[in-house]
């Protein structure tokens, strides 16, 4: 029996995939590359701009003609494509789809393969679930990665969902509201993913610094919840490192910043969207903080957490930018000088009231523009930060082996990606690489030593 899930999308989706394909596992399925000849497949989709739905449907009706000749195969539709609303106009528009699963939860697959496949482990992760959802009560628990494939570097959701409703965002109406997991689950799920050889863990949410200020077990803490569940990890032997994303700028206290400095496996490495270079485009994005607020809180950050990398998220021709309005995001970019950014063109999603309320007037070709200018300065900041490095060792969690280029790969604590070739195997471990050659979004090394395991 083989399995096939395609992924598009956000960490969150890599983590409920990983989560699903373990269930799967458990269930005697294997992984295929292939969705013509598997027996269970799914689409881990995203809608936050327009492109990744298309494709989720350029799939779907791929998959129709495969669903034709093999009827009895199951296709299952899962992620924000599904939201947490009722899934009947999917089904009406996509009759061959045969389940659809709303994000993070795969209980309905689970009762499907029980009842179709006759799959009798099936009914033993209903149950799972279903004890899971008694016992705390909420109905968004989802499944620890298996052993099937080792994962070194591995997702672990903590806040579902988000409350936060920034103009532009369809994900509070497809992943729901904000729901913190609670600790002693998410613990010890993280204890059976280093059990299961996991090295490295990255704490998830859409806000993940609000972690825990829903859950009755931090009411009265006077610490950010987030760094209490750190401190908790942090110390489960086996664990090499530890990090978590994407922050919001108005949750990242310095208390949390000093347990990022103070705790060693967590990586001094910080995900802080800004979007938005420019008051006006802020407030209109409704994000809750102004430019100079962002600009204090890098330099916090960086006092805080020496060596620290930061990345952000950028959307350009957000309704009514203007080319000056561009201009200021363009020079804060240049300013801060930041390790990594991810441009966006806006994209208008339905419901929002960014849709609702403006205009999407910037053209096309003008999105393209800026984000290939925005693009191109980061290319080149973070080329001379890299260049830099240069002659360097640098500490690197192996994560796997690149077929095409025959060399290994893995990252840096500052979360750069690096390539090496060596005999052997390195997948997990933990190695200095002296870097050879730096260029914008890569790093080329030799391993100079063998280290042990830090764990
Ligand atoms: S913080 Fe804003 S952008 Fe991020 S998920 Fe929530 S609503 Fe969307």
């Amino acid at each position: 029996m083989r399995y096939h899930i395609w992924t598009i999308g956000c960490q969150m989706n890599v983590a409920d995939s990983q989560r699903v394909a373990a269930g799967l596992e458990s269930l005697g399925y294997r992984p295929t590359d292939n969705a013509a000849e598997a027996d269970v497949v799914v689409l881990n989709t995203c809608v936050v701009r327009q492109q990744p739905e298309d494709k989720a449907v350029g799939r779907l009706n791929q998959l129709k003609r495969i669903k034709r000749r093999h009827p009895e195969r199951i296709l299952a539709l899962m992620g924000c494509m599904v939201g947490v609303r009722d899934p009947q106009p999917l089904r009406q528009r996509f009759p061959w789809v045969d389940v659809f699963l709303p994000p993070s939860d795969p209980a309905d697959l689970w009762r499907l393969l029980a009842e179709r496949a006759h799959v009798d482990e099936a009914r033993e992760l209903i149950a799972d679930a279903e004890a899971r959802r008694r016992a705390i009560g909420r109905p968004d628990l989802i499944l620890p990665p298996s052993a099937g494939e080792q994962i070194v570097s591995g997702y672990l959701p903590i806040v579902l969902g988000c409350s936060h409703a920034c103009t532009y965002c369809i994900i509070p109406y497809r992943r729901g509201t904000e729901r913190s997991r609670p600790p002693e689950i998410i613990v010890e799920e993280a204890r059976q993913m280093v059990a299961q050889g996991v090295k490295e863990i990255t704490l998830l949410g859409q806000i993940v610094d609000r972690y825990g200020y829903d859950l009755p077990e931090f009411a009265a803490a006077t610490e950010t919840p987030l760094v209490s569940l750190l401190r908790q990890i942090h110390d489960l032997p086996g664990l090499t490192r530890l990090r978590f994303l994407t922050s919001h700028p108005n949750w990242m206290k310095d208390d949390l910043l000093r347990a990022v400095a103070e705790l060693p496996k967590v990586c001094p490495h910080i995900e802080v969207p800004i979007q938005a270079g420019d008051d006006e485009v802020l407030a209109r994005m409704r994000r809750g903080y102004t430019v100079d607020a962002y600009r204090r809180l890098v330099a916090r950050i960086r006092e805080l957490i020496p060596g620290v990398s930061i990345a952000t998220d950028i959307i350009v021709g957000f309704p009514g930018e203007t080319a000056e309005q561009f201009r200021h995001t363009y020079d804060l970019l240049a300013e801060l000088k930041l390790d990594r950014a991810h441009i966006a063109r806006y994209s208008a999603r339905p419901l929002t009231v960014a849709t609702r309320s403006f205009q999407d007037d910037v053209p096309e070709a003008e999105k393209e523009r800026r984000r290939k200018a925005l693009d191109d300065l980061q290319a080149e900041i973070i080329g001379e930060m890299n260049r830099r490095l240069v002659g360097q060792t640098v500490e690197v969690l192996v994560e796997g082996w690149q077929e095409r280029r025959q060399r290994w790969f893995g990252r840096t604590p500052t979360d750069r990606l690096v390539f090496f070739t060596a005999a052997g195997e390195w997948r997990g471990r933990l190695v200095p690489v002296t870097i050879t050659w730096a260029g914008p979004w890569s790093l080329v090394g030799t391993v100079t030593e063998q280290s042990p395991d830090r764990s």
